[in-house]
């Protein structure tokens, strides 16, 4: 049965759950919702929220049209709109005996080890004390290129972070299908994913852009970490009343499946990472090293693309272009550009001071 060995859960809900097409608040949905989380909790399975709808909420209070939003101002319609979702959590959450947290994240808290550590440990305390974490994104402050944008990926990180066991993206469409339901009668849901690259080859992404490159790309960028972190995901259309018991009792939604990962949890952070900074490009004799497991050298650098400091995630490419690896370069973008093709005992002369002599060791690096 779907979720029964998941022991932490993370649940998403978009803003087009909480608030209807007239710009109604749905609360009656929430409360339904707020039942079938009762019900996981009473089974000892551990719950956090990610929820969009600060934007929602805050044009609702102050009667705007969240289409002609500046950034700035969008930006201060979250400040005034979080509050809002907040205390519509907490008021609906309580009638069922539900003790709410709120935790703001930006791209940042995730993507660098020690905030994303300091996180982790957040959650873990929230979670003993019994209370369930609501996560956002900090739209307050995040700008265009810090910035999630979407809260499927933020999910997908939190998840990652959390360890939990599965993700479940609460939208409004069943679930992921082979073309666009909303063009072809015949569409298929796809129930089960095992191989993401292999099955989304077989899909028709062609059609209209909610279909094709909106909701479902983040959806699908999300399972990308998700499953890379060793967590299942589920995408299932929440605009029903008790979603997450729908999804149990009726298996009507797509579910990603993760092959169990063997990786250390930072290994797992360092795959699932949103936002490398740059790439480099390795000699076929550098990629032979990687799959053996030894670090990789400036020797089997041919170009480096990005500009990323010491310790920014970079993705590691063969001659195709193909990923093959991910990892914390010990050394800054343009330090590469110097030493790259060079022996490691050039490394000193080359920049004038000592420094390591791999420019990706082997245990800050995944294979993919
Ligand atoms: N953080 C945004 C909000 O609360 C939503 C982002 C999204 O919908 O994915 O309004």
């Amino acid at each position: 049965m779907l979720l029964k060995n998941s022991k932490i859960i993370v649940i998403k809900i978009g803003s087009s759950l909480l608030v209807d097409k007239k710009k109604k608040i749905r609360k009656k949905w929430l409360s339904e919702f707020a039942k079938d989380v009762q019900k996981l909790k009473s089974k000892n399975q551990k719950v956090i929220i990610v929820s969009s709808g600060a934007i929602a909420l805050g044009c609702i209070k102050m009667n705007y049209d969240k289409k002609n939003l500046k950034l700035d101002k969008s930006q201060a319609v979250a400040s005034i709109g979080q509050i809002e979702l907040m205390n519509l959590f907490s008021e609906i959450f309580l009638k069922h005996k539900l003790n709410i947290s709120q935790i703001l994240l930006t791209l940042e808290d995730t993507e660098e080890r020690r905030r994303s550590l300091n996180a982790k440990r957040t959650f873990e305390n929230l979670l003993e004390l019994g209370f369930i974490p609501v996560v956002n994104e900090n739209d307050t402050i995040a700008t265009s290129e810090i910035k999630y944008g979407d809260n499927d990926r933020l999910a997908s990180r939190v998840a990652q972070i959390t360890n939990a066991d599965t993700l479940i993206l609460l939208s409004d469409v069943d679930g992921l299908y082979d073309k666009n339901p909303k063009i072809f009668k015949n569409a298929k849901l796809i129930k089960k994913v095992e191989n993401l690259n292999k099955d989304l080859k077989n899909i028709n992404f062609k059609g209209n852009n909610e279909f094709g490159s909106g909701g479902m790309n983040t959806k699908i960028e999300a399972a990308k970490i998700c499953l890379l972190s060793g967590c299942d995901m589920i995408i299932a259309n929440g605009l029903y009343s008790n979603p997450i018991d729908k999804i149990i009792k009726n298996n009507n939604c797509t579910l990603f499946i993760s092959k169990t990962s063997k990786l250390d949890a930072r290994k797992k952070w360092i795959i699932s990472s949103v936002s490398p900074k740059g790439e480099l490009i390795i000699d076929d004799g550098a990629k032979k090293a990687l799959a053996n497991g030894k670090s990789l050298l400036a020797a089997g650098i041919i170009k480096v693309f990005g500009k990323f400091k010491k310790g920014d995630h970079v993705k590691i490419l063969d001659k195709s272009k193909n990923e093959c690896a991910r990892g914390l370069s010990s050394f800054a973008s343009d330090e590469i550009s110097k030493i790259l093709g060079h022996h490691s005992k050039e490394i000193g002369k080359i920049l004038g001071y000592i420094s390591k002599s791999e420019v990706i060791h082997k245990d800050d690096m995944v294979e993919i």
